[in-house]
């Protein structure tokens, strides 16, 4: 059973008229069917960038945290400052660069852990790190920075080419302030039912490591896998591997679907505002887009692409009212919506209806609308805009108050 984790008179006022439900269980249930899949020696990272892919990161990481990840992926300085405000103390990763003096004092007072993608980055680091005097304030007892080094073996984005990577470490081996937390690569298409070029991003990871041991750097900690390459081979796994879009319930392809049972973690929900009778040939909304082939019962709904439903989708998306699907009609407004709920015709105002997720036997996922709209789910997770209050449900924390509300 789900129980509101908030007072009623928050949770009123979060859900009057639009909302996202940040399920919990579901959230809890993905964490440990991805752990299932690695060896106990290999950790999770949960990636909670873009606010955990639009979920509300605290939530998430807490809740993450709690079933065993044990570090946080963030791409940003203030993704991972709003974690240790919140007080979480778990090993948070930069995955995006960063290489200002600024940048290196933000970093070591929050304990965050940088990517270093290049000599001169590296370089940087050192030395800020000693002129600032910040080693003796902020660093821990062996006053060096944990810091990850990124090998580009074919995505073709941060990182050192391969081939240098040898040189690469051993430079940064040699600086002072600095201690190699590990050494990682990003894949471009583990997605793809096409295996060559894993193969070959893996195969150059492997020939990178090999020149370390040639001369005589341990590795430390190594890690390659996102979502879709920690399903399709344990070999890609190392000593760390990061997880995004599964951990929130989708699959980063269909053809995946068979190797992990997942969960969605978000659904998308808002209220009937108006309830009202058109006749045939009346238009709706902005230009006319639809236009009644005959009498229709049409609905107002208090949600629009001010929030995150994108406008592409008027006229060609479905909402889950009462268990049914019905089609949305017209162009989709800035804050409302409206849908042609002829088959449903004592429908209420202040009914809820769902725009994303699960309303008995129907489901509408991010890939549905992902596939209309030519895009990815990663995108439309994260295109959620923050007037929409996340409230979590399931067995969980503590209520997640929008941004706007916190600041
Ligand atoms: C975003 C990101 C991930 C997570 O990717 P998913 O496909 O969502 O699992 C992993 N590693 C890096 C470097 C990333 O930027």
């Amino acid at each position: 059973m789900l129980s509101w984790d908030v007072t009623p008179s928050v949770s009123s006022m979060q859900r009057e008229r639009a909302w996202i439900e940040i399920d919990l269980e579901a959230l809890a249930h993905n964490v440990r069917q991805i752990k299932q899949m690695l060896l106990p020696q290999t950790a999770l990272m949960t990636v909670v960038k873009a606010d955990a892919y639009g979920h509300g990161a605290v939530a998430i990481a807490r809740t993450v945290l709690q079933q065993g990840a044990s570090w946080l992926g963030v791409a940003t300085i203030p993704e991972g400052i709003e974690l240790r405000e919140a007080g979480i103390s778990a090993p948070i990763l930069l995955l995006g660069a960063t290489n200002t003096a600024e940048q290196v004092r933000a970093i070591a007072q929050w304990q965050l852990q940088p990517t270093i993608c290049t000599p001169k980055q590296a370089l940087i680091f050192s030395e800020s790190l000693a002129s600032e005097s910040l080693v003796s304030k902020s660093l821990d007892d062996t006053e060096t920075l944990s810091v990850h080094l990124k090998i580009d073996t074919g995505m073709s984005r941060l990182g050192v080419p391969w081939q240098e990577a040898a040189e690469f470490v051993q430079l940064v081996e040699r600086l002072p302030y600095l201690h190699i937390a590990s050494i990682y690569s990003h894949l471009a298409t583990a997605d793809s039912e096409d295996l060559t070029i894993l193969r070959l991003q893996h195969h150059r990871f492997e020939a990178a490591i090999a020149q370390l041991k040639a001369i005589g750097i341990s590795p430390p900690r190594l890690h390659l896998a996102n979502s879709a390459a920690a399903l399709v081979n344990p070999n890609l796994h190392y000593d760390i591997v990061r997880t995004g879009l599964t951990t929130y319930g989708l699959y980063p392809a269909p053809h995946l679907r068979e190797a992990i049972d997942l969960r969605p973690v978000m659904q998308v929900k808002a209220r009937v505002t108006q309830v009202k009778p058109i006749q045939a040939g009346t238009g709706v909304s902005y230009g006319y887009r639809y236009i009644a082939d005959q009498d229709r019962l049409m609905a107002v709904v208090g949600i629009g692409y001010a929030d995150g439903v994108p406008r592409n989708l008027s006229n060609q998306m479905m909402v889950l009212v009462r268990g049914q699907p019905v089609p949305q009609i017209g162009a989709i407004t800035m804050d409302q919506l409206m849908l042609d709920v002829s088959a449903i015709p004592d429908l209420q105002e202040g009914e809820v209806v769902t725009l994303l997720g699960q309303d008995g036997k129907h489901q509408i996922t991010a890939d549905d609308w992902a596939e209309k709209l030519n895009t990815i789910s990663w995108e439309i997770l994260c295109s959620f805009k923050h007037r929409l209050p996340r409230v979590t449900v399931g067995r969980s924390l503590r209520p997640i108050f929008q941004k706007d509300q916190r600041e």
